[in-house]
């Protein structure tokens, strides 16, 4: 037992000699920025922060949904950001010295709407009974206007950020509060901004310019990078462009896969792939490891047109096929600079970079 565990440790730290990918982790709490720094994680680099609006904070959340004035909508912000703030606060101090990959909200809406169904239920027989709640009314005709089809292809990402006023500012303010905060602690916090689901760079020039604007008017006294996913065909066919005005790309290979495809992450097993598996059609998922030919390709375009316009543009990959080791080997190849995966995928995530530098 405790020899072949000496023996995979020297193998894993072996493979840390000669690999030339960095690893960082997908984490959204302090415990697991915690538990993958000790599986060796070299920061993080992916914090969905849309996790950490749910729980709790529904209430914010729906009053945030609610808000159809500017007042209203700054006062629910007002309520969420020193939540955000704390939750800065802890992953950053669990990362101290390491860089911390903090991607702005990008919720699947529908899972943050309260369900049309059950609402509209609700509302009908309180109606029945003359007891209708404005407050319920209000809500169902917000989800009614939220609602649709495709979800994950529709309101999510930058484009959320740039129709709901306030939102990334909020967020930004309260990354940059917390990293002022540690600093003052004598602390070394290394945020990184990240804009979602860019396809034009017009998106990412207007989430950009806010998120300037905020850390200029709160006097943030460090550089925090800004940078962008690509993780939609149109952002890696225009990866020049977008180079311009990101400060490092992070290759989102799930929604990539997604819109490649074009099938659902969601139901494509249950609605067929996996019948494709049997059949023999395809020996494995592209969600589960790197289609070289299709989603490959639109990686490479992103890389080399990326640093066509930047020759220095930090390249990286948090979908989850940067735990899996065949696609692993093949972002060695790609030429980026780190992969990004699940705490739990860090020590293969180590060996197989190590691997793929040697082949
Ligand atoms: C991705 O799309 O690959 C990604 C990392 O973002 P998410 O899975 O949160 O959509
Ligand atoms: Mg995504």
């Amino acid at each position: 037992g405790d020899e072949l565990v000496a023996s995979v440790h020297r193998l894993i730290s072996h493979a840390d000699d000669v690999r030339r990918l960095g690893v960082r982790t997908n984490a959204d709490t302090a415990d697991d920025a915690a538990r993958a720094r000790r599986f060796g994680a070299e920061g993080i680099g992916l914090c969905r922060t849309e996790h950490m609006f749910l729980g709790e904070r529904r209430e914010s959340v729906e009053r945030l949904i609610l808000a159809d004035n500017d007042v209203d909508r700054e006062a629910a912000l007002a309520e969420l950001e020193p939540l955000q703030r704390g939750d800065f606060l802890e992953l950053l101090a669990a990362m101290d010295g390491l860089p911390v990959t903090i991607r702005l909200i990008d919720p699947p809406l529908h899972e943050f709407l309260p369900s049309m169904e059950d609402l509209a239920v609700k509302v009908a027989v309180a109606r029945e009974r003359g007891a209708e709640s404005d407050h319920d009314v209000k809500l169902l005709a917000a989800v009614e206007r939220l609602h649709e089809q495709n979800p994950m292809l529709g309101l999510r990402g930058v484009r959320l950020g740039l129709v709901v006023p306030g939102l990334f500012a909020m967020q930004v303010r309260a990354i940059a509060s917390a990293a002022a905060e540690l600093r003052g602690r004598g602390k070394d916090p290394r945020p990184e901004i990240m804009i979602p689901l860019v396809g034009a760079v017009q998106e990412l020039h207007l989430a950009r310019d806010e998120v300037e604007r905020v850390l200029e008017e709160v006097g943030a006294d460090v550089d925090i990078p800004i940078g962008t996913m690509i993780e939609l065909p149109r952002a890696a066919v225009i990866a020049d462009q977008i180079a311009e005005a990101a400060d490092f790309f992070s290759f989102g290979t799930n929604d990539l896969t997604q819109t490649t495809w074009g099938f659902s992450r969601d139901d494509v097993e249950g609605a067929f792939f996996s019948r494709y598996l049997e059949k023999g059609i395809f020996a494995v998922s592209p969600f589960e490891s790197i289609d070289r030919e299709g989603v490959g390709a639109l990686v490479r375009t992103g890389v080399d047109r990326g640093r066509s316009a930047k020759p220095d543009l930090k390249l990286g990959v948090c979908g989850e096929h940067g735990g899996d080791p065949d696609s692993i080997q093949f972002f060695h190849e790609a030429g980026l600079d780190y992969v990004s995966c699940s705490p739990f995928r860090i020590p293969v995530a180590r060996l197989e970079s190590g691997r793929a530098a040697l082949d």
